[in-house]
């Protein structure tokens, strides 16, 4: 208390010297400049404490207590090896006040002093100082609790159902959970803040707590506490949680065995981060408000080799395999401890803040595998037709070259045969063979709209009702839509519909995703694009590979140029911020934009990639039809199918329930 009474004191000035504060200000705001963090002219809750920074020799204990005496925190977050750190006050007020007495504050730090300059910024960014890979705001606490009270923590969790009234214990699917001060109800992703339940936060939890505040690591005491048990093998969906729930830091006690957290921002940035046992994680600003978290359903991680440095893993390191190791995952309970907010989120994120109008979900959580058609159909609704509808102009600049053996099969057929492309997308099969009558459709309007303009025939239809009569189509081509469609039964009706189109002895080729990217010994060219990038020589094994496919499983988000590791997957799409506009011909992908600093341009597209053998066994479940050939290309599986001689009046057509 004496050295904050002097402190404060030490601001009392004289002329002169406010004149020297005030050119010193100007310096470090040149500074910061340099280190590329941009100051605000407005008062914010945020401010950027020029010398209080690790890198100068203040000790978080210091700092914090000299920042405390203005009054409430929400964050500190001091960026290693910086000359400077972020604090973010609970109210602008208590943020004036500071920023009107500690600057120019000499804090003493044991043998040396440092000279305090507080400046307003509009977010916490740490970015400068750790590259673009670590979540600024984020936090890391290696053995922050004793083996001593990681047991006592452990055996205050009663896992047994006696008292699933009192803490809302829920078997969920992938892992068990427990929730004490306030139920998390994960219906609407939410709180009932009127309704605190009677188990408060566990007693042995208060002076982990204590020493928590004391750090700086929260500025309130929290009131609410989940407790997840997740087994080897078990993870959480990406998420970020509900700005209207919860105050700003989070924090989170990894016990037991160590895991890896992927951290995703927006724009397509990742960062893995290794969680040891007994290590506290401090999520606070940017990386709490805007990226997602989420823990990846596998049994191993890898995870830097024990001598190194840091625990986060950048897609550089996993390309350079600098120090890798693989680590198999045992049991982890986490401790969540969260603040309940009690007014409306203002944080500095609108765009993935409920409270300030943005959808719940800003990135939506992966979507389950659909159960029922109703569920299908809207999966396919939003994470197909609607993607294909936004990116239409942008997908079909990038879709000019088209496929060489679907060339061939094209070009193959006789003068005056009648063709359909179910699934056209922009076209580009309906002009390769210019003496057939080519006929086009495809679900989205936009491209379909792009077909017409390029001189096309084309319709806006669904792959399972085709409004053509039955066998009318000498051949018919579907190339990279069968993989869009959910349920097995779905893919086999978008099958069944082509084959219905078909005359008897009419041809069929159908192309879709292939799970094997690398295919005797050679990388697709999806995977060799990128081979910069990444490893691309990670091998598809039983262990890292999890096979989803069962209803209710989550969809996982697949990351770009990497081996498939889910056959249910969303693929980001990197919408370019120029192509919203209508297609132009001469509209030519530039190389080098991803297109993708804006968060909402990125969109994700459901698919079904097909294992080996998987496409040939469904068409042979469609009677009335043989497979002629199949054959992988290019990262896809490929059959064609010719539909039998004497048939066929099963197929005239039946409507099939799509839910649309
Ligand atoms: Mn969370
Ligand atoms: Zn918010």
């Amino acid at each position: 208390m004496d050295t904050c009474v002097d402190d404060v004191k030490a601001v009392k000035m004289s002329k002169e010297a406010k004149k020297r504060l005030r050119k010193q200000i100007k310096v470090s705001h040149t500074l910061l400049k340099h280190e590329g963090i941009p100051t605000a002219s407005q008062p914010t809750k945020s401010l950027v404490v020029a010398n209080g920074g690790l890198g100068n020799g203040v000790s978080r204990e210091r700092l914090f207590a000299a920042l405390k005496e203005m009054g409430e925190l929400e964050n500190l977050a001091m960026p290693p090896h910086k000359p400077y750190a972020f604090v973010t006050y609970r109210s602008e007020d208590v943020a004036q006040k500071a920023h009107a007495r500690l600057n120019g504050l000499q804090l003493q730090c044991g043998e040396n002093s440092v000279t305090l300059y507080l400046t307003y910024v509009n977010s916490v960014s740490c970015e400068s100082e750790v590259g673009a890979s670590l979540p600024a705001g984020l936090v890391l606490v290696e053995d922050f609790v004793s083996p001593e009270e990681e047991a006592v923590l452990l055996a205050a969790v009663d896992w047994s159902s006696m008292n699933v009234d009192v803490t809302a214990q829920k078997a969920l699917k992938h892992r068990r959970v427990k929730h004490y001060g306030y139920e998390f109800r994960y219906d609407n992703n939410n709180v009932d803040k009127d309704k605190p339940l009677s188990a408060g936060i566990p007693e042995e939890c208060v002076p982990i707590l204590q020493r928590c505040m004391r750090d700086g690591h929260m500025g309130t005491m929290p009131d609410q506490l989940t407790v997840n048990q997740y087994q080897s093998g078990q993870g959480i969906p990406p998420h970020v949680d509900t700005h209207s729930a919860f105050e700003d830091t989070i924090l989170s006690l990894s016990l037991g065995a160590k895991t890896v957290m992927e951290f995703r921002h927006p724009d397509g940035r990742v960062a893995a981060v290794v969680l040891p046992g007994r290590s506290l994680l401090v999520m606070a600003g940017e990386s709490r408000f805007l990226w997602t978290h989420g823990i990846t359903p596998r049994k191993f991680d890898t995870v830097p080799a024990c001598n190194s440095q840091t625990p986060t893993l950048t897609s550089s390191d996993i390309s350079n395999h600098s120090n890798l190791t693989l680590s198999k995952r045992g049991t982890r309970t986490s401790f969540t401890f969260r603040k309940i907010r009690r007014s409306p989120c203002r944080c500095a994120f609108p765009s993935a803040c409920d409270s300030q109008g943005a959808p719940s979900a800003p990135t939506p959580p992966p979507p389950s595998l659909p159960r029922c058609h109703a569920d299908a159909a809207r999966l396919e609704e939003l994470y197909v037709h609607r993607v294909y509808n936004t990116i239409a102009s942008h997908f079909s600049s990038t879709r000019h070259s088209p496929w060489p053996r679907v060339c061939h099969f094209l070009s193959s057929l006789t003068p005056g045969s009648v063709l359909a492309d179910v699934g056209c997308g922009n076209g580009k099969y309906l002009g390769i063979n210019r003496e057939v009558i080519a006929v086009g459709c495809d679900r989205s309007s936009a491209l379909v709209q792009i077909c017409t303009e390029r001189g096309y025939q084309a319709f806006v239809s669904d792959a399972l009702n085709v409004p053509l009569r039955t066998a009318t189509c000498d051949a018919c081509i579907s190339i990279a839509v069968i993989h869009h469609f959910s349920t097995q039964e779905r893919r086999l009706a978008a099958v069944r519909e082509l084959v219905r189109l078909l005359k008897p002895g009419g041809q069929a080729l159908i192309y879709v995703w292939a799970l094997e990217q690398e295919y005797k010994q050679k990388k697709s060219k999806y995977l060799k694009d990128c081979s910069k990038e990444h490893s691309g020589s990670q091998q598809l094994t039983d262990s890292t590979l999890e096979r989803s496919g069962v209803p209710g499983g989550t969809v996982s988000v697949h990351t770009n140029r990497t081996p498939f590791n889910s056959q249910d997957l969303l693929v980001p799409w990197h919408l370019k911020p120029d192509s919203k506009t209508k297609f132009s011909p001469e509209s030519k992908p530039k190389s080098g934009a991803d297109g993708g600093s804006n968060p909402a341009s990125v969109f994700h597209r459901y698919y079904h990639v097909f294992q080996q053998g998987e496409l040939e066994q469904l068409c042979d479940q469609v009677p009335g039809v043989k497979v002629q050939s199949s054959y992988h290309d290019q990262g896809n599986w490929c059959v064609i199918l010719v539909k039998d001689r004497e048939t066929c009046n099963e197929y005239a057509h039946t409507y099939y329930e799509t839910g649309i």
